[in-house]
C-alpha cells in the first residue's frame, strides 16, 4: 500500500496517516466468528466475506467457531470448510457462550491481525477492509463505532447507551463507547489478551484494559439477515454484571455509600428524636408503618450489599476452581490449532 490512509478520531473527524513500512505487505489476516444456531445465514455471510477479504490486500484464514449450536450450522460450517481451504471450524463440546467462543477463535488465529464478528451480517464486512487500513496506519485496535443501529428496538438501544456511558464511568480504564465485539486488533493485543490466565472473559473489557492504541472505524449497524438474537433481556442483564463485576471494584465501593448514608439518616434521625423527646409535647409512640418502612429499607440495602459481595465471591471461586472456559470437541481444517482451554491454562 502506498500514499495515505484516513482514519477516524473520537468524534468522527478524519485523520490522513502514513501506512507502516512493518504492515504493509500481504500479512495473514484472521477473522474469528462465533456461531451458535446461525444455519439461516452462515452461507451468505462466508460468501459476503469471500468477496471482501481479498479486498483488503492481505492473504486471510477464517475462523468459525460452532458454540454447540443445536440446528445443522456444523454441518453447514463442515461443508464449507471442505470446499475452502482458507476456513477452520473450531467445534465446541457445548455451548460456552459467546465470550468463549470468541476467546477460542482468538486462541486459534495464526494473523498479524485478527477481526472478531458476529455470523449474523449485522457487522457489514464490507469495513473490514477501512479497518485493516487504519491497522496498516500503526492503530491497535480499530474498533467498530455504530453511527447507527437498525432493526433494535428503541429500549435496547436507550438502555445499551446509557449501560455503556455508565460502564465507561465505573471501569478504571478507558472504554470506549457505542461499539460491541467487532473489531480489528494487532496480534500483539490478541497475544496480551490470550495470554490472561483468567479464565471467565468479557473480550469487550479485557481488550480495552490491554492498552495499545484504539481507534474508531464508524459504521452503520445492520438488522439480522437471518435467524433470531441469541440474547434474551436476561442472557443480556448476566452480561452486564460480568462486563462491571470482572473488571471494576465500583459496586463494592457502592456499598460505603450506602452505609454512609443510613449512618447519616440514623444520626439525623436520633437527633430529632433526642430533640423530641426533650422539648417537644408527649408522644403517643410509632406507628407500624413507619417502623416497617425503616427495618425493610434497612434490610434491603444490607442484603444488597451482601448481594454484591456475592458476586465477588462466586466469580473469584470460579476463578479458583480453573475449571477452562470452553472445551474443544473437533477441529477441522488446517488453520484450526486442537486446544481445550485458554492457551495460558
Ligand atoms: N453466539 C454464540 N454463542 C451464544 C450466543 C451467541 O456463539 O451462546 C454468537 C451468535 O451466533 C452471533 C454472535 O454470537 O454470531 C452474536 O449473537 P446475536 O447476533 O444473537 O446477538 P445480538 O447481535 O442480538 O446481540
Ligand atoms: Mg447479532
Amino acid at each position: 500500500m502506498s500514499g495515505q490512509a484516513t482514519v477516524h478520531d473520537e468524534d468522527g473527524g478524519i485523520l490522513l496517516r502514513r501506512p507502516l513500512p512493518e504492515r504493509a505487505g500481504r500479512g495473514l489476516l484472521s477473522v474469528v466468528i462465533p456461531c451458535h444456531n446461525e444455519r439461516d445465514v452462515i452461507e451468505a455471510t462466508h460468501s459476503r466475506l469471500t468477496e471482501v477479504l481479498p479486498t483488503t490486500g492481505m492473504d486471510f484464514e477464517i475462523i468459525y467457531i460452532d458454540d454447540g449450536s443445536r440446528d445443522d450450522t456444523l454441518e453447514k460450517l463442515a461443508a464449507i470448510a471442505a470446499r475452502d481451504g482458507r476456513v477452520a471450524v473450531i467445534e465446541l463440546s457445548r455451548n460456552f457462550g459467546q465470550q468463549a467462543a470468541m476467546s477460542a477463535g482468538l486462541a486459534a488465529a495464526r494473523g498479524a491481525a485478527i477481526v472478531i464478528t458476529d455470523a449474523d451480517l449485522q457487522d457489514p464486512p464490507e469495513v473490514i477492509p477501512e479497518m485493516v487500513a487504519a491497522w496498516r496506519t500503526g492503530v491497535d485496535v480499530a474498533y467498530g463505532r455504530r453511527r447507527r443501529r437498525a432493526g433494535e428496538t428503541a429500549f435496547k438501544l436507550a438502555t445499551a447507551s446509557l449501560y455503556h456511558r455508565l460502564l465507561a464511568r465505573l471501569m478504571p480504564y478507558p472504554m470506549p463507547v457505542d461499539t460491541g465485539d467487532f473489531k480489528l486488533i494487532d496480534r500483539a493485543v490478541a497475544d496480551a489478551v490470550v495470554a490472561l490466565p483468567e479464565k471467565r472473559r468479557y473480550l469487550r473489557s479485557l481488550v480495552p484494559w490491554a492498552g495499545f492504541r484504539h481507534e474508531p472505524v464508524w459504521y452503520d449497524r445492520h438488522p439480522r439477515a437471518a435467524g433470531e438474537t441469541k440474547y434474551s433481556p436476561w442472557k443480556l442483564v448476566k452480561l452486564a454484571g460480568d462486563a462491571l463485576v470482572l473488571s471494576s471494584d465500583a459496586p463494592l465501593r457502592l456499598t460505603w455509600v450506602a452505609a454512609a448514608t443510613l449512618a447519616t439518616i440514623g444520626t439525623l434521625a436520633t437527633a430529632v428524636a433526642a430533640f423530641s423527646t426533650l422539648v417537644g409535647p408527649p408522644r403517643e409512640g410509632v406507628s407500624l408503618a413507619a417502623i416497617t418502612a425503616v427495618a425493610s429499607f434497612v434490610a434491603a440495602i444490607q442484603t444488597a450489599a451482601v448481594a454484591i459481595v456475592g458476586e465477588y465471591v462466586a466469580r473469584t471461586y470460579r476463578e479458583v476452581q480453573g475449571r477452562p472456559p470452553w472445551v474443544v470437541r473437533r477441529t477441522i481444517g488446517p488453520a484450526a490449532e486442537s486446544r481445550s482451554g485458554s492457551r495460558a491454562a
